[in-house]
């Protein structure tokens, strides 16, 4: 059983997917993550994001528990980490050298325990059209861009970082840009996928509607 969950930055796909994957016994992978990693180790070695040859060795070379270790930083979800992620993940060398590794995933789904799983959730940008365009279903999680950062802002605000709305609004509005107009997997609607708009209805609600599409979807 493989789900995919697209879309834009602050959309909601991470509760969802997170909401979907307990719901299911369904493993998660968070593909953001493996370009946020590659992003920071940039950072934290003091190497320019346009570096696209180091950014391809980076996205060889680490390994998933690197990746893990990572997640741990501070800066692994602020605005540094996203902007490096975005950058970096425009590279189709990047996007390339870390395709066998989110693929391979679904192969051999697990918990983060290691215990085996029947199913996986997959949460990025490319999920439903690159790494699984077979998936079983497919959403597209999506919200006007101002809503997107309000929300992205009071998470920031909450978590200790100093922010404020117009500089969240300005960086996702060119984190949208360069995520929709890279030339290699840009971020669109998979063919086939359920969109919902996050903005429309309460999160309860959102859930309920996906886990009655999914229900409907697998005869449960
Ligand atoms: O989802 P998250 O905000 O953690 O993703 C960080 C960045 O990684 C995104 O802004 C996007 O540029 C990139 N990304 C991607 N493809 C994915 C997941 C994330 O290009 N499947």
């Amino acid at each position: 059983m493989i789900i995919t969950i697209d879309g834009p930055a602050g959309a909601g796909k991470g509760t969802l997917s997170a909401f979907v994957a307990q719901k299911y016994k369904l493993a998660y992978f968070d593909t953001g993550m493996v370009y946020r990693a590659v992003g920071l180790q940039m950072v934290l070695n003091n190497v320019d994001l346009s570096d696209v040859k180091y950014a391809e060795k980076t996205a060889k070379e680490l390994t998933f528990p690197q990746m893990m270790q990572l997640a741990q930083n501070k800066d692994f979800r602020s605005d540094i980490g996203s902007h490096a992620a975005s950058v970096v993940s425009a590279y189709p060398e990047v996007r390339a050298a870390l395709l066998q590794m989110q693929q391979n995933f679904a192969l051999n789904p697990v918990f983060a325990d290691g215990t085996p799983a029947n199913g996986v959730v997959y949460d990025g940008r490319d999920t439903g059209t690159v790494i699984c365009p077979n998936a079983d279903l497919k959403f597209y999680i999506t919200a006007p861009v101002e809503v997107r950062a309000q929300r992205r802002c009071n998470d920031l605000i909450k978590a200790g970082f100093t922010t404020d709305y117009a500089t969240v609004l300005a960086e996702m509005k060119s984190r949208d840009e360069r995520d929709m107009k890279r030339t290699s997997a840009p971020l669109c609607k998979p063919h086939g996928a359920v969109e919902i708009d996050t903005s429309l209805k309460p999160t309860e609600q959102n859930m309920a509607d996906m886990a009655k599409i999914i229900d409907e979807s697998f005869g449960f």
